[in-house]
């Protein structure tokens, strides 16, 4: 990967991270983690756009226009190690409360322990679920803040993309969005 990815992301895209008050930062595209293949921004969690362009198969799942206008879509990505384990469940408090199939926290191998760990902070105080359920996951959930289009740097191939395939299209111009149907 070359330093492009670890450079600070343009302040359009998230003005609040380019506050000085702001302690972590400008926002950047973060390397994948948790078994994804795919770049997430810092900042919002949504998929690196030339990522998701890069997907041969998905949907958008548009989400409320929370903010007036559609600003986020969900969409599934398969994953492409459909084998891998990852954390189905757990259960907390008593053994009792167990699901079938977890397997009780004292007895976590250290594969699954790691796997757990991977994604879940440990907690200060030491609390941890009594069992832990595995299991393969077909899909990554992703999400993708429409936002992230008004990019500078991004490639408008890339953007042409994800319009089509999402069915809007989007304008960023003076501080202002506008989107309609792609056409
Ligand atoms: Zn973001």
């Amino acid at each position: 990967m070359s330093d492009e990815t670890t450079a600070a992301g343009s302040p359009l895209v998230h003005p609040e991270t380019a506050s000085p008050v702001f302690r972590y930062g400008p926002w950047t595209w973060a390397e994948p983690r948790d078994g994804e293949h795919f770049r997430r921004c810092s900042f919002c969690g949504c998929v690196r756009p030339d990522d998701l362009a890069a997907e041969p198969a998905w949907r958008a799942e548009w989400a409320d226009r929370k903010y007036g206008w559609p600003h986020k879509f969900y969409v599934d990505i398969p994953n492409r190690n459909p084998e891998a384990l990852f954390v189905t469940s757990s259960s907390w408090g008593s053994t009792a409360r167990a699901l079938p199939g977890e397997v009780p926290w004292d007895e976590l191998t250290d594969e699954q322990r790691a796997i757990y760990d991977r994604n879940h902070r440990p907690s200060p105080d030491g609390r941890h679920p009594v069992s832990v359920g595995f299991g393969p996951r077909p899909n990554h959930f992703g999400k993708f803040y429409t936002i992230h289009l008004s990019d500078p740097a991004l490639d408008p191939a890339v953007k042409d993309d994800i319009e089509r395939r999402s069915g809007l299209r989007f304008t960023f111009a003076d501080g202002r969005v506008g989107w309609g149907p792609v056409g």
